[in-house]
């Protein structure tokens, strides 16, 4: 990943502040008022100090008029500095993370391939929330606190500049100390967020698959893994907590020093001669004040640190390419003729082929079968119809055009993909069947749902097509869920139908009910249907083997029995052979 200087994240970072700007200008003005009237506050030391020496009546009306009035600035600048500030931060929050989701739904399936689910949650909980640390907390305390510290600064010089330098002449040590704490912070941080992502990861995986790991007897091996992944978090957060004890305590006695050292030079003569008890007073008033301030702006440097070490995590994702789509053609209503052109694919560049040239050409209407062990390659060629990858060479052309030069938004339109892991959303069947359409009408998601055989046990649910269905519908059988699947293919209505292993766990009665239902549906698509009982594909136009990322034999059902090739053996496998017992 990029690695990000501190000021280029602040102004990507300020880039969300701007449409918020006039908030922001309020809470800005909100914390001048503050700092102004916490200033006046060394003003009223004086007045005090000096009135009582020669007091008067108007002095006696005046002073509490100043404290009430000092005040009641003071909470007017803290209500809008709090009030603005909150505004302005939780808008970043929304706006970063919305980007953040939304970027993520649209990067390329290596991403996610890379990537653990649990990781890429706590980027948008998470990391997303260190920023708003950052962002609430800190940029509060930074202007508050430092407008603050301006205006002390400002009066002391004001009433006596030469002391003021002298006092100043600290400030480098200190800030030697905060930025050392800095880098520091920020290196550890990043390390947290990291651990905390695999936290997630491990908590998510065990919960989500408890039944494996309780009928594995895994409870143990996953409190271990989970304990270990948390116990590094901890660590680093006890580094965290080491740098950030020490560097405050340090920084506090450096003020301490320069306090020190400035009364002892106060009290010379020779400048205590020029100033009056008042503006004496009024001055170790201010530079005392100080103290609580700058201890405030240090100790934010480790939540800024922590923001910006989340900021630079969710750039970084921000800055991943999305999924190419430099295609231009609109496509209309697909033929769906589908030519693959010596198609060879791998993983990745350190991985084996999985495709080793792959020749095929489709007609419109067509139903091909692809049969073959498992791991010989029919569901990663099916995954680069959808371009969820790109073939390493050769092409592949729907209707005459590649599909580089399609749109890609309204190409997978065109295709329905029924895949062997079904995904369900926690929503009403009907929602899930339309999934992605908005104004579905009822009649057409039940036509969908008969098509495809889910409409007899969607009747018998209590709530009908209105039955939620679970976190990737836990209350249905896995037949159940297929069929869902299917209907919601069927719905559709796709021009290219792509079924892997789509009725794998349908028994064989359901299955026959929908053989018949697709070939109704495939007859005027282009249908690929992967599946492992022959038995299904027996009427299919025509059926491909593969075997290690090739097409090893095709044509009919009956030719490639007469052949006596691959295909019979397979089907020899699978009828012939008594199961052993
Ligand atoms: P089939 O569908 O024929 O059972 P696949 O197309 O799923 O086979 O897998 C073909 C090969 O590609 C297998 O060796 C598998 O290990 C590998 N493979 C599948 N998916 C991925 C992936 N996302 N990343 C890396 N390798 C993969
Ligand atoms: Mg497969």
């Amino acid at each position: 990943m990029i690695e990000h200087s501190g000021w280029t994240l602040y102004k990507r970072l300020l880039g969300y502040v701007r449409p918020h700007w006039k908030a922001f200008a309020l809470a800005v003005l909100g914390y001048v008022i503050y700092a102004a009237s916490s200033t006046a506050l060394a003003e009223m030391m004086k007045r005090l100090i000096d009135g009582i020496q020669n007091p008067d009546a108007s002095f006696r009306m005046m002073l509490p008029l100043f404290v009430v009035g000092m005040f009641a600035a003071r909470g007017l600048g803290t209500f809008l500095g709090t009030y603005f500030m909150s505004n302005v931060a939780r808008n970043l929050v929304h706006a970063l993370r919305c980007d953040v989701f939304n970027h993520m739904l649209h990067l390329p399936g290596r991403f996610f391939d890379a990537h653990s689910s649990g990781h890429l949650i706590s980027r948008v909980t998470y990391h997303v929330e260190q920023v708003t640390g950052a962002a609430t907390k800190a940029i509060t305390i930074l202007l508050r606190e430092g407008l603050f510290v301006v205006g002390l600064v400002a009066y002391l010089l004001w009433t006596n500049w030469m002391l003021t330098l002298l006092f100043l002449a600290v400030t480098p040590l200190i800030g030697g100390v905060v930025s050392y704490a800095s880098k520091r912070f920020r290196r550890i941080s990043r390390r947290i967020q990291r651990s905390m992502g695999e936290v997630t990861h491990v908590a998510s995986e065990a919960l989500s698959g408890y039944r494996v790991v309780r009928t594995h007897g895994a409870e143990a091996f996953e409190k271990a893994r989970f304990a270990r992944a948390s116990e590094i978090n901890r660590r680093q957060s006890m580094k965290e907590a080491l740098t950030k004890a020490t560097s405050t305590p340090v920084i506090q006695l450096l003020v301490a020093l320069s306090l020190a050292l400035l009364v002892w030079l106060a009290m010379s003569p020779a400048l205590m001669a020029d100033m009056t008890p008042g503006e004496f007073v009024a001055f170790i008033t201010a530079a005392s004040l100080m103290a609580k301030p700058v201890r405030q702006l240090t100790e934010i440097n480790a939540t800024i640190q922590k923001g910006i070490a989340a900021a630079g995590e969710l750039f970084g994702l921000l800055e991943q390419p999305p999924e190419e789509d430099r295609g231009t053609v609109e496509p209309g209503r697909l033929e769906g003729r589908v030519r693959f052109e010596g198609v060879r694919f791998a993983y990745g560049e350190d991985q084996p082929e999985v495709l080793k040239g792959i020749d095929l050409e489709v007609a419109p209407g067509e139903m091909v079968a692809i049969v073959g062990r498992s791991g010989s390659g029919k569901s990663t060629l099916m995954g680069l119809l959808p371009r969820f990858y790109r073939p390493t060479a050769g092409r592949i052309l729907i209707d005459g055009v590649s599909l580089e030069d399609y749109r890609l938004h309204p190409l997978r339109r065109r295709i329905a993909l029924v895949s062997q892991q079904v995904t369900l959303f926690n929503a009403s069947i009907a929602a899930n069947i339309a999934y992605g359409v908005d104004d579905a009408t009822p009649g057409a998601i039940e036509a969908a749902a008969r098509a495809a055989h889910a409409h007899e046990f969607i009747e018998r649910l209590p709530k009908g097509y209105d039955t939620v269905v679970g976190e990737n519908g836990v209350m249905l059988s896995g037949g159940q869920r297929q069929r869902l699947a299917i209907a919601r293919a069927i719905f559709k209505d796709a021009p290219l139908l792509v079924l892997d292993e789509a009725t794998s766990a349908l028994d064989t009665e359901s299955e026959r009910h929908i053989q018949a239902a697709l070939e109704e549906v495939c007859r005027d698509r282009t249908t690929f249907v992967i599946a492992h009982r022959l038995s299904t594909i027996e009427r299919a136009d025509r059926i491909l083997v593969m075997e290690g990322g090739e097409i090893v034999e095709q044509g009919p059902h009956a030719e490639l029995l007469a052949r006596d090739g691959a295909y019979a053996a397979l089907h020899r496998l699978q009828f012939q052979d008594p199961q052993p017992a």
